[in-house]
């Protein structure tokens, strides 16, 4: 008799769009197979828990007949591809989504392996013939994960300089003209090891558009060719380009390229959360952004949010947009539809997150306890009870209205980008936490430990001063982050170099 082993499935959304359709059919696995819940993650895809081992086949299979896939959603391979969630935003946005689509496919593992173990079993390529042909991945991958995502200025939604290549859109004359690039992010660090740490991506050029998916795939041959096959810890792309140098990487880039990188060209970032409620779109139709709590798709006894955005998946005529931010964009909605997903949106609650305090709609928290088993300590679970407690202090300093990226992650892997949070925490065990301070607003900078492996009291005690500091004592437009480096708390980390010093 086998034990009932749970798994998660992670299914992919390039740019985090998903059809009413393909919503009702997550719903729906999520109930029979899943959880009965849902999960949108940072980097806009679906996270189903809890699917017992004899129900995984059943489960793919379904989601790969509603056109969607789990096929490199994990492993060492390109994962999902981000991009602002609302294409109509304007034609530069609908373009970007186009690239960021064709990028994602372009880098899709081509083995059938996937189709036979998972889909209908049988053989699609003679194994006689050996081959399994992987043009851009070889026989062995890649060294480690690898991450892509697209920015649009002034937004960075994506946290650009978070990802292994971050590709930045310049506009000129309100056209596309090509992306800046930015290479060798990345979150995740280990406890205790210094080799370990995050680092922000590095502007090393430019390139057009059309010029954009032979740059992509250089720069993921680069890294399966010199990334670090001995350290798994030591192995992700950020790793190979500070041991080698941003030189050598853009010549071995230029080199296999064949053509060069044009100068970087100006960009300006003014903030990388979601931004919520109606917005239309360049093509007429309307667009809603809701705050999700970390992500987390349910019904529970106060809120009923799953079964309102499958009342409002039944009527819709536009699409879903998962947000980089773990947050959920109804969108594409036509004036027919736009009165009844309102009265919808309301019936269920669904905008009562435009309530929230500012600080509670920039918070992000990766799963941890208890489905993550590298979690040393809860995130999601605990960051809403964290956040009634900060919440009065916030608002008696007046400063409600005032976005303060805040996140949280079980483990110093780094799922929920606490390395670019202006406040955050990393789970070290049961209950306690390292608390870092300082990031950019726009998430150009890393924070720093302030302090070390604290609790609930001390987290309290600590920030209450400083937060009534920084409503006292900030200077006009300055950020929470600028502030607590102006202020002396932490020095300001611009390299992930100097992260542990
Ligand atoms: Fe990711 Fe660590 Fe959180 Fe697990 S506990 S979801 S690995 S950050």
């Amino acid at each position: 008799l086998e034990p009932a082993f749970q798994f998660m499935l992670r299914v992919v959304a390039p740019g985090g769009v998903a059809t009413p359709a393909q919503w009702l059919v997550m719903d729906e696995l999520a109930h029979k197979y899943g959880n009965g819940t849902l999960r949108l993650t940072t980097r806009q895809a679906f996270q189903m828990h809890g699917v017992l081992k004899w129900n995984l086949k059943k489960t793919i299979k379904t989601i790969n007949d509603t056109l969607m896939t789990t096929l490199a959603a994990c492993g060492d391979v390109n994962r999902n591809v981000m991009s602002g969630p609302n294409p109509y935003q304007s034609e530069v946005h609908a373009e970007v989504y186009e690239w960021a689509r064709r990028i994602s496919d372009h880098l899709s593992p081509r083995t059938p392996a996937y189709h036979e173990i998972w889909l209908d079993g049988e053989k699609v390529v003679d194994s006689k013939e050996g081959v399994e042909v992987e043009p851009i991945y070889g026989p062995v991958y890649l060294p480690r994960k690898f991450k892509i995502g697209l920015a649009v200025p002034p937004s960075n939604d994506v946290d650009v300089f978070s990802q292994d290549l971050g590709l930045i859109a310049i506009l000129e004359d309100g056209k596309l003209a090509g992306f800046n690039v930015s290479v060798g992010g990345g979150m995740g660090m280990t406890h205790g090891d210094t080799n370990t740490y995050p680092q922000l991506g590095r502007v090393i050029g430019f390139c057009r558009p059309e010029q954009v998916i032979d740059l992509a795939e250089k720069t993921v041959t680069i890294q399966r060719d010199y990334g670090n096959r001995s350290v798994r810890k030591n192995a992700r792309f950020k790793y190979t380009i500070d041991r080698h140098g941003l030189e050598w990487f853009t010549g071995e880039l230029q080199h296999r390229l064949g053509w060069a990188l044009e100068p970087a060209r100006s960009y300006h970032f003014e903030h990388n959360g979601d931004r919520y409620g109606w917005v239309k779109g360049v093509n007429g139709k309307w667009n809603l952004t809701l705050y999700i709590q970390s992500g987390r798709i349910q019904d529970t006894e106060s809120s009923r949010l799953m079964t309102g955005l499958r009342e409002i998946a039944l009527i819709h005529d536009g699409d879903f947009r998962l947000t980089p931010n773990q947050n959920l964009m109804i969108a594409n909605v036509s004036s027919a539809k736009k009165r009844k997903v309102v009265e919808l949106a309301k019936q269920y609650g669904l905008t009562d997150g435009a309530h929230h305090s500012a600080l509670r709609r920039s918070s992000m928290s990766c799963v941890a306890l208890p489905t993550c088993g590298l979690a040393m300590a809860e995130a999601e679970r605990y960051l809403p009870h964290l956040l009634d407690k900060l919440e009065p202090i916030i608002n008696e300093a007046g400063l409600r209205d005032e976005e303060i990226i805040i996140r949280m992650t079980g483990c110093p892997n780094g799922c929920a980008r606490p390395a670019l949070g202006e406040i955050s925490f990393i789970g070290k065990a049961p209950g306690r936490y390292n608390m870092y301070l300082g990031a950019g607003f726009t998430g150009d900078r890393l924070n720093k430990l302030y302090k070390e492996n604290i609790d609930e009291k001390e987290i309290l005690e600590t920030l209450e001063p400083i937060i009534h500091r920084y409503a006292k004592e900030r200077q006009t437009g300055e950020h929470f982050g600028d502030f607590v480096i102006r202020s002396g708390y932490v020095k300001a980390v611009t390299s992930g170099l100097n992260f542990h010093d």
